[in-house]
């Protein structure tokens, strides 16, 4: 799949051959390969896991339920969303039939490493100053498979993806708290982590 990569690319140019990407068997059952979506140059970069159930059927990132709530994330904590490149480790949905649905099923380090070509020319394109990666799926694919989002998430680490980077939870986590109460403290834990990006950003 490199080959597919242009040689000078732009993101837009990338996006494009992306669509035709066949380097792992994912995109056969999935309706369309979901690219990174954002400014060219922004200065974050936030990386999820997969598209979603919601994304497949747009083509477009975060924007099913777990989008939403990242939506409401990032206005609490003061990032626009719109200044955000939003992307993902892996670009084509992934899952099992269950009846009429279809049941999220999480990538593995061979899908992963074969869409990593992807999500490496989108850091390279955009450079952002921050990058963060959502969820455990985002932070071992980047940040070393013994990284713990558990412990790790909220803090600043040296890496050499950008010049801030951080791990926390995936906004779909907190959909899946067991009640409102775990949901609403969960949901202020990753406002608090989300702040912490709005602080670097205004530094
Ligand atoms: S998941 Fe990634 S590597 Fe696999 S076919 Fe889709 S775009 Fe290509």
């Amino acid at each position: 799949m490199p080959e597919l990569i242009p040689d000078r690319p732009s993101l837009k140019a990338v996006r494009d051959v992306a669509k035709g990407c066949r380097a792992c068997h994912l995109y056969k059952p999935a309706t369309q390969t979901v690219f990174g979506e954002g400014p060219a140059r922004a200065q974050v970069m936030l990386v999820g896991e997969q598209p979603g159930d919601a994304e497949d059927l747009a083509g477009h990132p975060f924007v099913g339920p777990s989008g939403k709530l990242l939506d409401r994330a990032l206005a609490d904590a003061g990032i626009d969303r719109g200044l955000v490149y939003l992307t993902n480790v892996v670009k084509h949905f992934k899952f099992e039939p269950r009846g009429k649905r279809r049941i999220h099923q999480k990538p593995n380090s061979a899908e992963i490493g074969a869409c990593r070509p992807w999500l490496e020319t989108e850091i390279a394109l955009v450079k952002p100053r921050v990058l963060v990666c959502l969820g455990a799926t985002a932070a071992q694919a980047l940040l070393g498979r013994g990284f713990k989002v558990t412990t790790g998430r909220g803090s600043f680490v040296p890496s050499a993806l950008a010049p801030r980077v951080m791990a926390t939870v995936h906004p779909s986590s907190i959909l899946r708290a067991p009640d409102e109460d775990s949901r609403r403290a969960e949901m202020r834990r990753f406002v608090r982590d989300l702040k912490r990006i709005a602080a670097e950003l205004g530094s």
